[in-house]
């Protein structure tokens, strides 16, 4: 069994996140974040990407709070 390297470490990646990785290709990219300090923070930033993802889109100002600001901004002394 050859061993994994960067390149095919970054093609594994996704599909390591989303657990389609089994057998000897999990072993093998495992194998590979042991030994490899640069692919385990590679995979530390994806994973802190995809959490941000996660948490979806900024709330929205709503249209109160909107026009609050906007009188806010308005009524700033200069
Ligand atoms: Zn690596």
């Amino acid at each position: 069994m050859t061993r994994m390297n960067c390149d095919e470490f970054v093609e594994t990646v996704t599909a390591y996140l989303e657990s389609d990785l089994d057998g000897p290709e999990l072993q093998r990219f495992l194998e590979h974040l042991d030994e490899c300090d640069g692919c385990e923070t590679y995979l530390d930033q994806i994973r802190e990407t995809i959490d941000t993802l996660r948490r979806g889109p900024r709330p929205q100002l709503s249209q109160a709070d909107r026009s609050a600001l906007l009188a806010a901004f308005r009524t700033r002394p200069k």
